[in-house]
């Protein structure tokens, strides 16, 4: 699970690493009582899960709260890739002399987690890492002994941080360590970590990403983030015990077993079609999560069509029909639907869905042909 940037500064924060003073609103009114509370000067950070925002105008640095109302009905105004914004971090403004870079992810060939420190910061990492790959300098952490004194010298010297700064560069590298290790994350980066106008270390932004196997150890964490997240329908999927991927694509699939649901995307892709999401029900899936994957589906805006492929197996198909009918009382949609049941109880599931207005497929490659074309038809139709 990839966390908002102010869930993971919190973390850090809590392990000793200095984040900026802000706080977090929905609304403009709010925005401008921080800013006020902060001294005016602030910096708004539109919070969503994707990449891309300082692009996309999410993020604005302004100098008064009125200019912070206005920067903040902007940023909530916005979607970034498909995604509306609807929380955004107001942070003390900060002078920034030096931007640098420094993560801990997993290395899995070296089977160690791995710090990198780079004096190339406050850019997309990644792209250091092609063009200049010896600017990054890197420190594996033995995960009993944790990470030394002398690797963090190391990384200091390595991307020559004056000595000044030494001490501070090190509680703020044993501080994310701790983050990374005590919740479980494949991935906590602070980039940019600055060094301010009046000389000093501070993390300007956070980014952690959390091993979803280790997110039941984490209830305080889906708290943190659920509270204001109301898009964030992986975390959602979880809790019915579904597992969702979003995609970029517009044909929604339902399916269940992982391995028949990347068979279907495969199959999708083969007729020309991109799925808008894995999504595996699991294999002894009831009505409830039947009728939240679909709601799942339909709550993604690029979906223009949906494709349901059910093998029946522990999956019962008239269950899974109930499931379809019960969902789509509640979330009326418009979009066409193709399904395709197999297996245990398939005619009886078959007679349910009969009276509903979907379309009917016998084998997986004429669904996924149908969907392609659905989803085309209902492209067209929105674009006239
Ligand atoms: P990202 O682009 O989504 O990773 O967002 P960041 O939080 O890393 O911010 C992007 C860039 O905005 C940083 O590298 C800084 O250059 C700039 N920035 C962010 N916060 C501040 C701030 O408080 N003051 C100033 N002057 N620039 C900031
Ligand atoms: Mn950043």
């Amino acid at each position: 699970m990839k966390l908002h940037e102010y869930v993971s500064k919190r973390l850090f924060a809590k392990y000793g690493v200095p984040i900026p003073k802000g706080d977090i609103a929905t609304t403009a009114d709010e925005a401008k009582n921080i800013a006020a509370d902060l001294g005016g000067k602030v910096v708004g950070k539109s919070q969503v899960l994707v990449g891309g925002r300082g692009k996309a105008g999410g993020i604005k640095v302004v100098d008064s709260p009125e200019q912070a109302y206005d920067a903040a009905k902007e940023i909530l105004n916005l979607e970034i890739k498909g995604i509306p914004v609807d929380l955004v971090l107001i942070d003390e403004a900060s002078s920034i002399q030096t931007e640098i870079y420094l993560g801990i992810t997993n290395d899995r060939a070296a089977r160690k987690p791995v710090m990198m420190a780079s004096a190339a910061g406050g850019v997309d990492i990644e792209e250091v890492a092609a063009k200049t790959p010896e600017k990054i300098i890197k420190a594996h952490i033995d995960p009993v002994l944790g990470l030394m004194a002398h690797d963090i010298l190391e990384l200091a010297l390595g991307i020559e941080l004056k000595s000044e700064l030494w001490i501070e560069f090190k509680n703020i590298a044993k501080g994310l360590w701790k983050a990374f290790k005590n919740y479980d994350a494949t991935l906590a980066e602070i980039n940019p970590l600055v060094i301010t106008g009046d000389g000093h270390l501070l993390a300007l932004d956070g980014k952690m990403l959390i091993d979803d196997s280790a997110l039941f150890r984490h209830a305080d964490l889906l708290e943190m983030q659920k509270s204001t997240e109301a898009h964030q329908t992986e975390v959602d999927a979880k809790e019915y015990g579904l597992t969702y991927i979003k995609l970029d694509g517009d044909i929604g699939c339902m399916v269940n077993g992982a391995g028949l649901a990347m068979a279907t995307m495969d199959i999708i892709k083969h007729f020309g079609g991109e799925p808008a999401n894995f999504l595996d029900i699991g294999g002894g899936a009831d009505e409830k999560m039947v009728a939240a994957a679909l709601k799942i589906i339909i709550s993604d805006p690029n979906v223009k069509t949906i494709l349901i492929n059910i093998f029946g197996g522990i999956t019962r198909c008239d269950l899974v029909a109930k499931g379809i009918l019960a969902a789509l009382e509640e979330v009326k949609t418009d979009l066409p639907i193709i399904i395709r049941l197999v297996g245990t109880n398939a005619e009886e599931g078959r007679e349910l869905i009969a009276k509903a207005d979907m379309i009917t497929a016998k084998t997986l490659a004429e669904a996924a042909e149908k969907s392609v074309t659905a989803a085309k038809e209902t492209a067209s139709r929105e674009a006239s």
